[in-house]
This record gives C-alpha cells, structure tokens and sequence, in this order.
C-alpha cells in the first residue's frame, strides 16, 4: 500500500512550492503576471465559446425555429408524376419535374406564389430518369429555361436511352453551363469535390442525401436508382424517397440510420411494390402523401392496382390514416366520362414553430374518407 501521509506531504509540498513561484513571478515581474492572467481567462472563456457552439450544440437536436413547407402540387392532368416545391427560409427546391410538358403552366403559375420575381431554385433534385419525373426538365421553355438553378442533384445511373431523358441531359447541361453546379447523389454522399452530403439550409433545417445501395450499383428496375432525401427541422423528419422499389428500400435501412417521420412521400405513386413494411416499420410516418392521379389506367386496368393501390393502403393503414392523395383524376375508368374529379389537390404540409400541418387546395378530406376509397378500396383493419 502507498503511504498516505507521504503522499499528502508531497501534494502539500507541490501547493506550497506553487503557491510561492506565484508569489515570486508576481513580485518580480506584475506585468508578467497581468499578461498570463489574461491569457488564462482568454482560455477559459474560449473553451467555453467552443463547447457551447459546437460540442453541446451537436448532443442536441437543433430548436425548431421559421418554417419548412412541402407542396405536393397536382399537376393539372390525368397522368401521374412527382413536381414538389419545398420551401426552407429563402431556399426554393424542387424535387422533380413532373410526367408532361402540359403541366408547365400550372407549375409556373403555383411556383409563382412562393417565389414571386424570384427565378432561382437553389436546388433542383432529380430523382430518377422516368418520364414522370423529368417531363418538364426537358421541355422547351421548361423549368430549366425558365428558372435558374444553382444546385442539380440527380441520379448516378439510368438505363434510359428515351428522348425524354435526352432532352433533361441536354437542359441540364446548358443550366451548367451557365454557371449551375451539378452532382450525382453519390458524388453528395461521398462528399466529393464540392458536393455535400448534408446542406444545411437555414439555422434549423438540414437536407440530407440519403445512401442509396443503387446509387453504384445496377438494377433492372430504374425506380431503384432514385435520389432519396430526408429533411430535418429541429428534431423532425420529412423523408422523400422517389419511386424506389422494395430492394431499394431494404437497402436503405440497411445503410442510413433512418429515423422516424412526420412526413413520408409515398414510394413510387402509392404502387404496390413501394412502401413496403421493411421501411415503414423504421420511420413510422405520421402523415403520408401521395403524388398520384387516383384511380387511372395509365399502367394497368387493374382497378385495385391502380394508384393508390390497395396493397399500398393495407400497408401504411398500420401507421397512419393521414394519407392524403394529390391529384385530380380522369373518371374514364369508373364511369367512362372525361369530367375530373378532385382529391386533395395540392397538398401543403408545413413544419412551423408549433406543429405540423396539412392544407389542402380542394378539400381536406383524408383518403379513407373519399368517395373514391369508399367505391374501390376495401377498408384495412386498421382503419375499421
Ligand atoms: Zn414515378
């Protein structure tokens, strides 16, 4: 055992011989003395400054301050697409470019409430290279003509050879040329050259691009090279994952460390092979939207597998019966008539200081409580 009084006489000792060089640099030299008692307190407050802003600040979810909104714009047309404005501070995002050039106008006339006179979109996200997402990128006097773009991020790989997909390259091109900067999502990921994995967008709101097994990796199925975001707001989560299919989203719960949502976009329209449990069982959505134009024909004559699918609706009742569906249908399929009809229309969800928010420009009647859902869509246990 160490002898205890040794040990305190020697602490004692080293106090005392401490105390008195003090005692000395003071009496020999007082300016000496100031100009190291300065330099103490400059540490001392320093180090302070230091651990409040950047070591505590990054154990705490950031405080929910301004607002962060998401449009889910109906398009104007029977045909189904994603265009969705997001709006964080002065940032303007948008995250695809609908299915037909026919929507423009409808597009440009909603962007215009938001931005005004303002013709940038900071970012432009470009999820995948089907033609319901990049109609109005490629068109002539589209988006990229019309809006500047400081940021492109888009999908590493397509299979595509179409003309639309073409017309979205060339456009793109010329917006980098004239001085927009442009990344795929995996140099993002990667943080490669000036890409970044995480922008962070106002004081409490962050976009991330999420790792995507397909960002380097080849499918059969485009939907799975989709460009997946998640938006934070404080502590909130708002997660947009294109049309990815359900191996895509195997993957990313396997390489994100995902959180749960307030906000999820349904996968792929509301179809039947996104949105699938291995996902939803993570985020558990509060509130899910879907891009879709209800009940069409355009990929199948099968009533319960058009969009908004019934196994997409068995699926997310689990979690939430605040789906909303966007879009203005074409009746054809019910009663072979060219009226449309309306679901929620534009569907606004907006993250303010408070809460959470859905405003809706037709109605905001949620789907299990449409006349559509109840003429063709079995209601799930959970909704019962
Ligand atoms: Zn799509």
């Amino acid at each position: 055992m160490p002898n205890k009084n040794y040990s305190n006489k020697t602490n004692s000792k080293i106090k005392n011989t401490a105390k008195k060089t003090v005692k000395k640099v003071v009496k020999k030299s007082p300016v000496l003395a100031i100009v190291l008692a300065i330099i103490l307190i400059a540490v001392i407050i320093g180090g302070y400054f230091v651990y409040v802003n950047y070591i505590k600040k990054q154990d705490e979810p950031t405080a929910v301050s301004g607002e962060l909104s998401f449009h889910f714009m109906s398009l104007g047309n029977k045909y189904n697409g994603d265009c969705i404005y997001v709006k964080a501070g002065d940032n303007d995002i948008l995250i695809d470019g609908g299915s037909r050039a026919s929507s423009l106008p409808t597009v440009k006339q909603y962007l215009s409430e938001y931005m005004g006179e303002d013709k940038t979109i900071e970012y432009l996200i470009v999820t995948h290279a089907d033609e319901d997402h990049i109609a109005m990128l490629g068109a002539e006097n589209g988006i990229l003509d019309y809006y500047e773009c400081k940021t492109i991020i888009d999908f590493a790989i397509s299979n595509k050879t179409t003309q639309v997909y073409n017309r979205y390259l060339a456009k793109r091109d010329i917006e980098v040329e004239n001085g927009a900067q442009h990344f795929t999502a995996l140099q993002c990921v990667n943080n490669e050259g000036d890409a970044k994995k995480v922008y962070q967008l106002t004081d409490s709101v962050k976009m991330e691009i999420l790792n995507n097994y397909y960002y380097s990796n080849s499918s059969t199925d485009e939907n799975n090279y989709s460009v997946c975001t998640l938006f934070t707001h404080g502590d909130r989560n708002f997660l947009f994952t294109g049309d990815l299919e359900k191996d895509g989203e195997q993957k990313l719960v396997e390489l994100n460390n995902l959180p749960q949502v307030e906000l999820f976009k349904a996968g792929h329209h509301g179809s039947k092979t996104s949105s699938n449990e291995v996902l939803l069982s993570v985020i558990k959505p509060k509130i899910c939207v879907v891009s879709c134009t209800t009940g069409t024909n355009e990929y199948t004559d099968n009533i319960k597998n058009q969009f908004p699918t019934q196994d997409f609706i068995n699926r997310i009742s689990k979690y939430t019966d605040k789906v909303y569906v966007t879009s203005v249908g074409k009746d054809d399929i019910m009663e072979n008539k060219d009226e449309l009809f309306s679901m929620n229309g534009d569907v606004v969800v907006i993250s303010a200081e408070n809460e959470v928010k859905v405003s809706c420009s037709e109605s905001d009647t949620l789907l299990k409580d449409t006349a559509w859902f109840k003429e063709y869509r079995d209601t799930p246990i959970y909704w019962q």
